[in-house]
């Protein structure tokens, strides 16, 4: 177990909040076979997304009132009169986690998320992967604190992920929360069992044999783009493919190696959330793992709410990292 020392407060508080949001989107999930409304930009939002963020919040700004806190639902959306099923349903299904809680209440909690960065903040995602939660997969829930652009604590919960991937016996039912504290290493916590065990990535770092994990969507990456780059190293292995930051659990606790999230070509001026990656990252690197944009350069969280100053992203097992950022490196030259 981790140590009882710096942060264990924030971290404990974290744990339990991304577990009560964790009961909360599968009980919607199991009910509503899960209806996606549009946002604004065509994304997909779901009551669990708003209801797991308004738990989320409502527990760090009373816990934590000096904090801000920065995640990535607006209550604007919510409130406008396209969404008012989508408002009433959250309110409904709250009322079970909160005796009496009204609309109105909910529409505030969902907006304690929309403060600013600044010198300390928590980031939270109250459903990366929705389009894997609405297909029936993967998705997480995460939740991390930075403190000068650096990630201190960070919790991804996985409420469909098995302890171990391929392996869940028959009895056991899924769900596990990866979490990790600057320094003092990461641990994942079964749902079912409440067992805690330590992380470590996978030692392997011959590119021969590592194992690629990559987006179920594709147009969120340019998978051909970093096969060809990959091919390089002989990579063979055909890669897993897993929706959210359960991407970051995964090569933390060795079932994966690498993964990639290169821009190219359209996409070069994309910046990635920091909502979609805090939490994944310092996770991946107390298990031993290393992430770095495409280029090499550490992840700025300090640039607001998006890495304005990363290009892409690299995570692996630490390893094979310096041998994936040559072959991106000459990559890159031949393209241009
Ligand atoms: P994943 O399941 O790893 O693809 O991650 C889901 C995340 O992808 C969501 O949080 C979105 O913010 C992000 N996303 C959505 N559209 C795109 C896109 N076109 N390119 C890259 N990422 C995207
Ligand atoms: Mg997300």
């Amino acid at each position: 177990m981790l140590a009882d020392s710096a942060y264990s407060k924030e971290r404990e508080i974290a744990l339990q909040a991304t577990i009560v949001a964790s009961e909360f989107c599968e009980k919607v999930r199991q009910d509503q076979a899960s209806q996606a409304f549009a946002k604004p930009d065509q994304s997909p939002v779901t009551v669990a997304d708003y209801g797991a963020q308004a738990l989320i919040c409502h527990t760090l700004k009373t816990r934590f009132p000096q904090d801000a806190v920065v995640g990535e639902e607006d209550p604007l959306v919510l409130s406008s009169p396209g969404m008012q099923s989508c408002l009433s349903q959250v309110t409904n299904y709250l009322q079970a986690w909160v005796e009496g809680v009204s609309s109105q209440q909910i529409l505030d909690w969902v907006g304690q998320g929309q403060d600013h960065t600044g010198q300390r903040f928590w980031t939270v995602d109250p459903i990366d992967g929705t389009k894997g939660y609405v297909r029936g997969d993967q998705y997480a829930i995460a939740l991390a604190l930075i403190e000068d652009g650096l990630v201190q604590v960070g919790v991804v919960a996985c409420p469909a992920l098995p302890v171990q991937f391929g392996h869940q016996p028959q009895t056991q039912s899924p769900g596990v929360v990866f979490m990790a504290v600057r320094g003092q290493g990461a641990e994942m916590l079964s749902l079912a069992s409440g067992k805690r065990s330590p992380l470590a990535v996978n030692p392997i770092s011959t590119p021969q044999g590592f194992q690629l994990i990559e987006s179920v969507e594709r147009d969120h990456g340019t998978p051909e783009w970093q096969y060809r780059v990959i091919q390089s190293l002989g990579w063979q292995l055909p890669p897993l493919r897993m929706d959210s930051l359960a991407k970051y659990g995964a090569i933390a606790r060795g079932e994966a190696d690498l993964y990639l999230r290169l821009p190219t070509g359209n996409s070069l001026q994309r910046r990635e959330n920091i909502w979609d990656h805090a939490a994944g990252v310092i996770v991946l690197e107390e298990a031993g793992g290393k992430v770095t944009d495409q280029r090499g350069k550490p992840l700025n969280f300090a640039c607001g709410t998006k890495l304005q100053e990363n290009e892409g992203i690299v995570a692996s097992n630490g390893h094979i990292h310096q041998a994936v950022l040559e072959a991106i490196g000459d990559s890159l030259q031949k393209s241009t």
